[in-house]
């Protein structure tokens, strides 16, 4: 398969994301945060995720990763599709149901509510499934190892060191009503894991 039909999938893939995002980071930033866990370790994974997020389109637009260029085959490239699609709509349903109470570190808004509806009743982080989805169907659609992976690799390292934190912040601020939520959801793949 030409690799360049990767380019308009990863293209519209990651114009998506940034289209999602952008009026609930908007919305929820004009929300007053008290609460934040903003350590220096999340600030350097942080910067290190969103470089991740657009060396595709240093790929796209440059040919400076063509050293790591590989085939395109069929298959992964159909799986890959298929994950970009199924995050994008997790993305979208989750920002969806979350509202307001988005925080793109670990923060607690005025007034925050623990949302446990919609995509939430069965996983505890369901936004991160989806980013999840999207980083490996970026790694199975685009055929370049430095550019495929770019962003699994950072965010898979986010998520490790970010979901216990995050859990115990819920559970500081919200505590029983947490816990009981822990018992009844799984983290990121329903009745899995
Ligand atoms: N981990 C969640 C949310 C990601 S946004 C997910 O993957 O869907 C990160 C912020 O969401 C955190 O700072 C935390 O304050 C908030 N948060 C996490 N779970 C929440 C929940 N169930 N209800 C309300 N806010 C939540």
């Amino acid at each position: 398969m030409s690799p360049w039909i990767a380019k308009p999938v990863i293209l519209v893939a990651t114009v998506a994301m940034i289209a999602i995002r952008a009026p609930h980071g908007q919305r929820s930033r004009g929300v007053k945060v008290v609460k934040s866990r903003k350590g220096p370790l999340e600030v350097v994974l942080l910067l290190l995720v969103t470089l991740g997020f657009f060396v595709p389109l240093i790929w796209l637009a440059t040919p400076v990763l063509s050293f790591a260029e590989y085939p395109l085959h069929p298959v992964p490239f159909a799986a890959g599709v298929v994950c970009l699609a199924a995050g994008l709509w997790l993305f979208y349903r989750s920002h969806a149901d979350l509202g307001t109470n988005w925080s793109i570190t670990l923060e607690v808004r005025e007034q925050h509510r623990l949302v446990t509806q919609g995509v939430y009743r069965r996983v505890r982080h369901p936004m991160y499934s989806a980013l999840l989805l999207h980083s490996i169907g970026q790694a199975l659609v685009l055929p370049n190892w430095v550019a495929g992976p770019s962003y699994l690799v950072p965010f898979v390292i986010l998520f490790a060191f970010r979901v216990r934190a995050e859990e115990g912040l819920m559970l500081e601020q919200f505590g029983d009503e947490y816990a009981a939520y822990m018992t009844q959801t799984k983290r990121l793949v329903p009745g899995l894991w």
